[in-house]
């Protein structure tokens, strides 16, 4: 009876048992020693083993505890090893806002869709925060996530949008229509069903309180929860070059022509307007320079397709479709993110040459007439920074790039020379400076 109301209430699989033990449905599970096919079918609920009860053990631990041999056995075999890496990998990708890799985790591993951080973050919680589009949010709650989840402090992920983004769209039209993905689903619609281990492709046989039932090509029958049986809409087939495709995330129709870089390598992966924006706001500024979120090549912001463009200023807020996620106009946004990465390059190239001077060791011979070993081989110009390394000269050194004439042991400039300790005589051997740790002439 529990498995059912599990299946007609996709999210409720992982709630705690009351009387303060903190037990879900699997601890139970754990407790009565079922067999592998029970857990197969907790685990195609979307059931997380990875949870611990008050007294911190896990599922499985606690059927070693009770002595159920062959349960922890099972619990080993229907959720392996690479459960707990998998679900940390989802909830990182949806942390950075990397949505792309939460629907290809999701579409591989449908099961892990109700995962929770420590904080009880679900992936619709990120996706809230974030202000993912209506479209994207409609997807997840396709794919069965349950939006009444909630977090270490009690929110659902609709509080997390309302608090953060106040105007979303998903706000007055998802929160009252979450029925609306199912309600679709009649005897004869063509439909896509993600299981833990496979995904079926078939038609809709039966549609009762339960669940569906859906016949493959192979004449099979399946008992699937309504959540996971997904239509498989028609592509339109009007104008081909502008629509024809899916967005790889949120499954909205786009353009094939849908490139985010020129440099794009690979099969086609398109994403739609709202997607795109979320996707670039989310790298913006931690994840630069941009790259696309598919090839990973990097995103050439000087030729930006035009078509990528026409479409972006349709969604991008304000005054585009999509949620006020900035203030930000498109152009506005594309500067800032090129003097971004233009900062972070001279940060990472001062961070070399900084690398270059601790390591650089000192002077293979010893600096000619003065005879002194153990000098820095590479120093930085005093004046403009520029290194220069020592090859066989005497101590004076001239720097090519801004004509400075300094020390290269003790680093002064010929005036600063005292005549004592600090003589610019070159047979002297003035104090050797320490190895340099900011490089002149830079902020
Ligand atoms: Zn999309
Ligand atoms: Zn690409
Ligand atoms: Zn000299
Ligand atoms: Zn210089
Ligand atoms: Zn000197």
């Amino acid at each position: 009876a529990a498995l059912d109301f599990c299946q007609a209430h996709p999210g409720t699989i992982n709630n705690r048992k009351g009387g303060g033990m903190g037990n879900t449905l699997l601890h139970q599970a754990a407790f009565w020693g079922v067999d592998a096919g029970t857990l197969e079918t907790l685990k195609e609920l979307g059931a997380n083993p990875d949870l611990r009860n008050a007294e911190g053990q896990t599922p499985a631990e606690m059927a070693e505890a009770h002595g159920r041999v062959h349960t922890a056995a099972a619990f080993a075999a229907v959720f392996g090893e690479e459960d707990p890496v998998a679900r940390l990998r989802l909830l990182r990708a949806a942390k950075v806002g990397d949505f792309a890799q939460v629907v290809q985790i999701l579409r591989a591993q449908p099961h892990l869709v109700h995962t929770q951080s420590l904080a009880g973050w679900t992936v619709l919680h990120q996706a809230c925060y974030h202000g993912c589009g209506c479209q994207f949010l409609r997807r997840l709650l396709a794919l069965g996530a349950c939006p009444a989840l909630r977090d270490a402090n009690g929110q659902t992920c609709w509080e997390v949008l309302r608090e953060r983004f106040p105007e979303h769209q998903a706000l007055a039209t998802l929160i009252q229509d979450t029925a609306v993905v199912t309600a679709s689903l009649a005897a004869g619609s063509r439909v896509t069903v993600g299981l833990a281990h496979a995904t079926l492709v078939g038609e809709v046989t039966r549609v009762g309180p339960g669940g569906v039932t859906v016949v493959t090509e192979d004449g099979q029958s399946h008992e699937c929860a309504a959540w996971r049986v997904l239509p498989t809409k028609e592509l339109a087939e009007v104008d081909e070059e502008d629509i024809g495709a899916r967005c790889l995330i949120c499954d909205a129709p786009t353009t094939q022509l849908w490139v985010l870089g020129r440099a794009c390598q690979g099969e086609p992966h398109p994403m739609c307007g709202e997607c795109t924006v979320n996707f670039l706001w989310s790298q913006y500024p931690l994840n630069l320079p941009l790259k696309c979120s598919q090839c990973k090549q990097e995103v050439d912001l000087d030729n930006l397709p035009q078509r990528l463009l026409w479409h972006l200023t349709d969604v991008w807020p304000p005054g585009g479709t999509q949620c006020p996620i900035t203030s930000q106009s498109l152009f506005e946004f594309i500067e800032a993110v090129k003097t971004k990465t233009a900062e972070r390059r001279d940060a990472a190239g001062v961070e070399a040459l900084l690398e270059l001077l601790a390591t650089c060791g000192p002077t293979t011979a010893a600096i000619k007439y003065c005879n002194l070993s153990g000098c820095p081989s590479v120093r930085a110009c005093p004046h403009c920074g520029i290194l220069i390394e020592y090859e066989s000269q005497c101590k004076h050194m001239t720097c090519v790039a801004c004509n400075t004439t300094f020390c290269f042991i003790c680093l002064r400039l010929r005036n600063e020379h005292d005549g004592g300790r600090y003589n610019w005589s070159i047979s002297h051997a003035c104090p050797i400076a320490p190895l340099q740790t900011e490089i002149p002439g830079q902020g």
